[in-house]
């Protein structure tokens, strides 16, 4: 785990005004990574700060950032962040350091180079923060599994593995979009309640909110990453939409797991939350109800025990194309928590390895719908719906799945007080009509 640092102090300021301002996702003591490109060039790495993003190629060549971390910097022009995600802690760590004091609003000397270092949001495209070789999807909130399993597995909901290991399967990496990307209605097959078995596109487009971790220095195959140091191999964190088509994962999932339910698209946010700038937020893993056996000693450590929780309330909202055309805001359908999720990421990292696979810097790493204990925190729509009552909208439409035209926007904050909140920035996506 990460200690705190100057990098945290709430009392730190910036000299780029935006991100002082109450609320902002993005103040001095968040700085997540980003790719982002400008018109007709290829893409770079930065910073969000504020309403805008630091041009780290520039900084690095302005000699703003110390003498070594240039190469790097200048090896993700065009590729993504997976050089800088796989450096040691400690150099992440450094490289934080003099971000913040660059951007500091006490003698910050980023200030005078604010046009070449500088550029508005809405100016560039951001796109993949990483070249994603690799995308698993677990499974690890039993509010989640329970609600879902109430429905084909009525007596024993939670299947007799879900207590003793996070569940997961290898997902599909190459159809990873960024965030703002369409999301395709998908052509699919399944089985009508009739019997009868169909080809066509999907009647039950669903999202699932989900956290994404990046892996940032990886493993040799054949060697496991030990619990106690499974953090360390954490880069960051995104927000990620894992849109599912029900009915046909429903027919396909058995006996090998969903397949092209899932593949057709997943969405996460272009901004890489870093491990170290969650530090404040870290809780106590969750406390397992009474009976439930303890994790095994490959999955247990005090520390990941003490702070492997996360303190990250996210919420989903949708915005028809009714809404959207009378200026409707989005509405929000679920607000859940982080931290009610039965396994700890560190948890899913060593469980992943312990058979000896190979991680490498910029895989993947799905959460799972992190659906909460309570209604209101049901994180996709099959929960939500699941007791035959449909999603009421503001102007009077209904949900129980959604319909070609939706938007689907996730965010996430992190508080706590006497801590600055930060943020995730959005993931969000467009519904189009499925491929005649
Ligand atoms: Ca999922």
């Amino acid at each position: 785990m990460f200690i705190l640092n100057e990098t945290h102090d709430p009392a730190r300021r910036s000299w780029i005004e935006t991100a002082n301002r109450a609320g902002s996702d993005f103040p001095i003591q968040n700085l997540p990574f980003c790719m982002f490109y400008r018109a007709g060039q290829v893409a770079r790495p930065g910073v969000a700060i504020g309403d805008t993003i630091l041009d780290l190629v520039e900084a690095a060549e302005l000699n703003l950032l110390g003498e070594h971390i240039g190469p790097t910097l200048h090896d993700c022009i065009g590729t993504g962040l997976n050089s800088l995600m796989r450096l040691d802690r400690g150099i992440l760590s450094n490289l934080r350091k003099q971000l913040s004091n660059l951007l500091s609003a006490s003698g910050g000397e980023g200030e005078g180079h604010r046009e070449r270092l500088l550029v508005r949001r809405d100016d560039v495209a951001l796109c993949l923060p990483a070249a994603i070789g690799a995308f698993t999807d677990f499974f690890t909130s039993l509010h989640h599994t329970e609600r879902g399993g109430r429905v084909t597995r009525p007596d024993n909901p939670v299947p007799p593995n879900f207590r003793y290991m996070p569940i997961a399967y290898n997902s599909r990496a190459s159809s990873v979009r960024v965030s703002g990307e369409g999301v395709r209605r998908p052509n699919g097959q399944w089985r009508k309640e009739d019997g009868t078995v169909q080809f066509g596109p999907t009647e039950a487009l669903d999202f699932e909110l989900e956290l994404g971790a990046f892996v940032g220095k990886g493993n040799e195959l054949g060697s496991p990453i030990p619990i106690g140091s499974a953090e360390d191999h954490i880069f960051g964190y995104c927000l990620l939409n894992d849109w599912s088509a029900r009915d046909i994962q429903r027919w396909e999932s058995f006996p090998l797991g969903p397949f092209l339910s899932k593949s057709l698209s997943t969405s996460i946010s272009p901004f890489v939350v870093t491990s170290e700038a969650l530090a404040p937020f870290r809780v106590a893993a969750l406390k397992r109800p009474d009976g439930d056996p303890a994790p095994l000693p490959y999955l247990h450590c005090d520390s990941d025990q003490r702070l492997g929780g996360i303190d990250l309330s996210m919420e989903a909202l949708i915005q028809t194309a009714k809404m959207r055309d009378s200026n409707e805001p989005p509405f929000r359908v679920t607000r859940t928590n982080f931290k009610e999720m039965y396994w700890t990421v560190a948890q899913m990292l060593a469980h992943h390895t312990s058979n000896g696979c190979n991680l490498a810097a910029g895989d993947l790493i799905g959460s799972g719908t992190a659906s909460g204990s309570a209604d209101e925190s049901r994180a996709c729509l099959s929960e939500i719906a699941a007791g035959g009552r449909p999603v009421d909208l503001p102007n009077g439409e209904s949900r129980v799945w959604l319909h070609d035209g939706d938007v689907v926007v996730f965010r996430a904050r992190a508080e706590r007080d006497g801590c600055v909140s930060i943020g995730f920035g959005e993931c969000q996506g467009r519904v189009l009509q499925a491929r005649a």
